[in-house]
């Protein structure tokens, strides 16, 4: 087994939904998640997966199932999407998310969100009632209220934990550890994802995230644009990423991913050679889910550890680092 925590070393996993029925995968973040954070960061991917899962085992679609499941985690206050976020420099959660529907390439994006709870459903609804791919700011609020979101204060989705944590950044930052704060494999990387196939063989993948650490207000990362934290196209794959998002941008490393599924490679394999791809090129560090239309995936990162969840009919797997996923 190669450990994840030396540099351009690849944990990866992967398989096959014999049954060809519906799947779906969820990742918590990829990190080195500390060992008084394994439990809820298990259950928070479990919860995901199964309320995933019940929208795709009552016959629902992909795009429904993962929007569920993204909403499960951006509630939950361990991950860095939603409530629990992250805070800019000046203190504020500012939120990014992206879906994208396999099917019809419909894709919808929102971010530096400051007032939405939620900022999936956000995303959902620039998909479904928007003639744009991607919202910001004010004007995405504006839109998300027009269309029966309510807005909340930001401190809302304050917790005191980012609260200790942004001083801690700023004090690291002072003393030149900058290094640190962005790309170390250990640095926290919580954004929350999901892809899923559905029983009408469509997938659709969800991205959701407070961003990095102390960013600069108006960053924006890899999460929520399309094709680098997140790209749904049922002829190639469905894929969420998550990890120091720079790199991931510069290299569109969903897609990439994506266009190596539709070349013929298999999502067990071509997962890990995304992941090679971002150290090699430019030393990321993340990690990857990736989903076909035929029900092949694959789970790869190269930090120590990552969360994340796979369920069909017959089987429920998660973890918090890939060792080794059951052939499903
Ligand atoms: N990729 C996200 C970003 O750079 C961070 C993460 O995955 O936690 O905004």
């Amino acid at each position: 087994m190669i450990n994840g925590s030396e540099p351009g070393r690849v944990e990866s996993s992967g398989g096959e939904c014999l049954s060809k029925q519906a799947i779906i995968l969820v990742h918590g973040g990829a990190w080195a998640i500390p060992d008084d954070m394994v439990e809820a960061h298990r259950s928070g991917v479990r919860n995901a997966s199964d309320a995933g899962w019940r929208v795709l085992e009552r016959g629902g679609s992909a795009l429904d199932a993962i929007e569920t499941a993204v909403l499960v985690m951006e509630d939950d206050d361990t991950f860095d999407a939603g409530r629990g976020s992250f805070l800019t420099r000046d203190g504020r959660v500012q939120l990014d998310a992206m879906m994208m529907d396999g099917r019809t390439l419909r894709a919808g994006g929102v971010g530096c969100v400051e007032h939405i709870r939620n900022p999936i459903r956000a995303a959902r609804k620039v998909l479904d009632e928007s003639p744009h791919v991607y919202l910001v700011a004010q004007g995405a609020e504006a839109f998300a209220q027009e269309h029966g979101i309510d807005l909340c204060a930001n401190e809302e989705l304050v917790v005191p934990r980012e609260i200790e944590h942004l001083k801690e950044a700023q004090a690291k930052e002072l003393a030149g550890k900058t290094h640190e704060l962005f790309a170390s494999p250990a640095t926290s990387h919580d954004t929350v994802g999901a892809v899923a196939l559905d029983s009408l063989g469509n997938i659709a993948a969800a991205t959701s995230t407070g961003g990095t650490l102390n960013k600069t207000p108006g960053r924006v990362g890899d999460s929520s644009l399309i094709g680098c934290g997140c790209f749904a196209d049922n002829e190639s794959a469905a894929c969420s990423t998550t990890g120091w998002g720079e790199p991931m941008m510069k290299l569109v490393l969903a897609k990439w991913a994506a266009d190596q599924v539709m070349a013929g490679g298999d999502p067990a394999r071509v997962a890990p050679d995304a992941i090679h791809y971002l150290h090699r090129r430019l030393h990321g560090h993340g990690g990857i889910i990736l989903l076909d239309a035929q029900g092949r995936f694959g789970l790869a990162h190269n930090t120590p550890r990552m969360a994340w969840a796979v369920r069909t009919a017959e089987r429920q797997d998660r973890g918090i680092k890939i060792e080794s996923i059951p052939a499903l």
